[in-house]
């Protein structure tokens, strides 16, 4: 059991994860972040924060990290804040940021050296399920050291999956983003195809739910507008998981595919698709990512 953690990195995803670390885990959590904005909204919801990154590590024995890349991983850990050199053999290190497969091998090489524990652990859920406390980490590493970091990751998520080694964790949050890219993408096609055709899109959304098209996006977070409450798609696609972060995931599944070979056609159209849509938007990929809709309703291209 961890005594001291320091969490870094208190983002729209980092933030509510450190304060559930601390409430629900019931664990000291020491917060920082490079932005004194971040700082203040986790002492402003009652997180216990420090001013430096040094102040955070005092005393730690697990450190966790949710930042937006890899480079920037990379430098914290190992580069230029050198934070795994700065802790006591034994300490726990987990990275639930979405990075490259080969990032977090890196750094679980690096960890080795110093006698640490190092899980790569990225999530799948947006902001709404960091702050209820109901991701899902996708883990990669020594079955000890995922045994090690589960309590800390349960007060955080409600499921903990041990995809493999270290870099597992990696490797499976960019197959299935991927996946629901294509699968989200799919949808957009086929919805815009029946309403052309003059089906409506609510009936056409009820048939293939419960036929074989059914998939999550059609159930969860359909990308028709006025199909479901609550969704992007029903408030101009604002809020949710914006088309850049979509794209920052495909780009890291197809670096992955390069890198060993795989074919990915499919994924590959998927970046085209979302790329296009942002450019289309204008609005530097900030709209959810449902709004790849948009490119289907739209006439096609000549
Ligand atoms: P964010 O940009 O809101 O937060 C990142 C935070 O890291 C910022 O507050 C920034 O100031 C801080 N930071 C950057 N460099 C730092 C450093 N050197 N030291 C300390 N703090 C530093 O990003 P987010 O939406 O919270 O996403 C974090 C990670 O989670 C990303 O890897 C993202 O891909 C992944 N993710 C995001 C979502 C989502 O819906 N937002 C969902 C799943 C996974």
């Amino acid at each position: 059991m961890s005594n001291k953690i320091a969490f870094i990195g208190l983002g729209n995803m980092g933030g509510p994860m450190a304060i559930n670390l601390a409430g629900k885990g019931n664990r000291e959590v020491t917060a920082y972040d490079l932005s004194a904005a971040s700082r203040a909204q986790v002492a402003a919801a009652g997180g216990h924060v420090a001013e430096t990154l040094a102040a955070a590590l005092e005393g730690a024995d697990a450190v966790v990290t949710m930042l937006p890349n890899g480079q920037i991983v990379e430098s914290l850990l190992i580069d230029t804040d050198a934070v795994l050199s700065r802790l006591p053999a034994g300490a726990l290190v987990i990275d639930c940021s979405t990075v490259s497969p080969a990032t977090s091998r890196r750094v679980a090489s690096e960890a080795a050296k110093y006698n640490l524990r190092f899980v790569d652990a990225p999530v799948s859920g947006g902001v709404a399920a960091a702050r209820a406390g109901t991701l899902a980490f996708m883990c990669g590493g020594h079955p000890d050291h995922v045994a090690a970091a589960r309590g800390l990751l349960a007060a955080m998520g409600a499921h903990v999956f041990h995809a493999g080694d270290s870099g597992a964790g990696s490797v499976a949050k960019i197959c299935n983003n991927m996946l629901l890219a294509v699968h989200m993408a799919g949808t957009a096609e086929a919805l815009a195809l029946g309403v052309k055709n003059g089906l409506d899109a609510r009936v056409l959304s009820e048939i293939m739910l419960k036929s074989s098209g059914a998939n999550w996006s059609l159930e969860k977070y359909n990308p028709y507008p006025g199909v479901m409450d609550n969704v992007p798609a029903s408030r101009d696609y604002s809020g949710g998981f914006m088309t850049r972060l979509m794209l920052k995931d495909l780009g890291l599944a197809m670096e992955a595919a390069r890198g060993c070979g795989a074919w990915t056609p499919l994924g590959e159209l998927a970046q085209q698709l979302y790329r296009q849509q942002a450019e289309s938007a204008g609005d530097d990929g900030l709209a959810d990512f449902s709004s790849v809709q948009k490119l289907f309703t739209g006439t096609a291209p000549s």
